[in-house]
């Protein structure tokens, strides 16, 4: 089942992209947590890290390679920010094309709410 980021990832519907090679594309969070919010999307739909298989080690590799590269080009890289993947609806999943969130440029808290 397609997604919006398969929409985006066609250029159906716009998005703030800020890199893109032939594994992976990189956009900016539409509602961002963070000064700094981008999102990583492997270009070949994968819908959860539970789907994840063999295949995708060098798109799913890509996406640490490209999110260190981001962090540097946004200037987060020293003072630091945080890599999420959710899974699911516990992970708080909303969009099932398996995606890394980088957030960064201010001080993020605790890794989780504590409720
Ligand atoms: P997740 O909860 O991990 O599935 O995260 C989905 C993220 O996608 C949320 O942070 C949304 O704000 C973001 N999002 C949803 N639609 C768009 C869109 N059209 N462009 C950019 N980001 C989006």
């Amino acid at each position: 089942m397609s997604t919006i980021f398969s929409k985006i990832i066609a250029r159906e519907i716009p998005a703030d992209i800020v890199y893109e090679d032939d594994l992976v594309l990189a956009f900016r969070d539409i509602a961002p947590q963070a000064p700094v919010h981008i999102l990583i999307v492997p270009k070949q739909e994968i819908a959860t890290v539970n789907d994840v298989s063999a295949a995708d080690e060098e798109a799913l590799g890509r996406l640490f390679i490209v999110a260190a590269k981001i962090a540097s080009d946004e200037g987060i890289a020293e003072n630091g920010y945080r890599l999420i993947v959710n899974c699911n609806a516990d992970g708080g999943q909303e969009v099932f094309h398996l995606h890394m969130h980088i957030l960064g440029g201010r001080r993020l808290g605790p890794m989780l709410a504590k409720h």
